[in-house]
C-alpha cells in the first residue's frame, strides 16, 4: 500500500513508461506500478547501500526481478542508454537536491531531455522550477496534497516544441497550482505568510543593519498576500 503522496506520483507517471525511479529507497513506487500493470520495466536507483539492499529485497519478494533492475548509483548514473527510459521520478527529497541530480544527469547525458519528469520535492520547489525553466521544460501538471500534517507538491514536466517562459511568481507558487488555488495550496501559503511575519518581527528587534533582509521579506509578504487575496 503506497502512501497517498507516492500513490499520486504513481498516477501521474504515464502508462507503459520505462521508468527510472531515482532515490527509490525501498523501491515501493516501481514495485507498486509494475504490480498494477501500469509499467513493465523500471530501474530503481539508490546511492546508499542500506536502501539499495532494501530495494533489492522488495523487488525479489514480489518476484519482479525480470521487470525491475535495482542499481547502486549516484542520481541518474543509474540509467543506461539501453534502458530506453521514458519517465523519471525523483521524490521525497529537497528541491535543490532534485535539481542537482537533474543537472548532473543533463551534463553527462544520462538525461536525454525527452523523458517525462515526475518530481516531488519536499521543500525548495522554486529552485527546481528555475532549473526546469532554464532547460526548456514545460510544466504539464502540478498537484499539492497534505498527508500526516505535511504538504507536498508534485511537478510533471516535459520538453515540448514551444518553450514557456515562466515568471518569477509562477516559479515560486507553481504556474498551475497558482491557477487552481486549491484549499491545500492556500493553507501552505498562509503558513508561509505567518512564518515570514514572525521572521519580520524578529528582524525588527535584531541588532545590526537588517534593511536588505527586511525589504526582501516584506516583498515576499506582499507577494503572498496578493496571491491569497
Ligand atoms: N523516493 C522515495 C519516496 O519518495 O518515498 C524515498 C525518499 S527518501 C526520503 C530519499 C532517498 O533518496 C534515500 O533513500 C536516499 O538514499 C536517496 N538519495 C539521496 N540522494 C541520492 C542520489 N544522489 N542518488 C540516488 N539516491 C539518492
Amino acid at each position: 500500500q503506497l502512501s497517498k503522496r507516492l500513490a499520486r506520483v504513481g498516477e501521474l507517471v504515464p502508462e507503459q513508461s520505462r521508468l527510472a525511479d531515482i532515490g527509490s529507497d525501498h523501491a515501493y513506487l516501481p514495485v507498486a506500478l509494475v504490480l498494477q500493470n501500469k509499467l513493465d520495466f523500471a530501474v530503481a536507483g539508490e546511492v546508499v547501500s542500506g536502501p539499495f539492499e532494501a530495494a533489492k529485497k522488495q523487488v525479489q519478494k514480489n518476484g519482479l526481478n525480470d521487470q525491475i533492475i535495482v542499481r547502486l548509483a549516484d542520481g541518474l548514473d543509474a540509467v543506461e542508454q539501453t534502458d530506453g527510459i521514458t519517465a523519471v521520478t525523483i521524490c521525497g527529497m529537497g528541491g535543490v537536491l532534485i535539481r542537482d541530480i537533474l543537472e548532473a544527469g543533463w551534463n553527462n547525458q544520462r538525461l536525454q531531455g525527452n523523458e517525462c519528469l515526475v518530481l516531488q520535492p519536499n521543500i525548495g520547489e522554486k529552485p527546481l522550477r528555475d532549473w526546469l525553466t532554464v532547460h526548456g521544460f514545460t510544466i504539464l501538471e502540478e498537484d499539492i496534497l497534505e498527508e500526516n500534517n505535511k504538504i507536498y507538491e508534485i511537478i510533471v514536466a516535459s520538453r515540448l516544441e514551444t518553450r514557456v517562459a515562466y515568471s518569477e511568481k509562477e516559479r515560486l507558487f507553481g504556474p498551475l497550482l497558482l491557477q487552481k488555488q486549491s484549499t491545500v495550496f492556500r493553507k501552505k501559503w498562509l503558513g508561509e505568510l505567518n512564518q515570514r511575519e514572525t521572521i519580520l518581527a524578529q528582524l525588527a528587534k535584531a541588532s545590526g543593519d537588517q534593511t536588505v533582509r527586511i525589504h526582501q521579506i516584506e516583498k515576499e509578504i506582499a507577494e503572498i498576500k496578493e496571491v491569497l487575496s
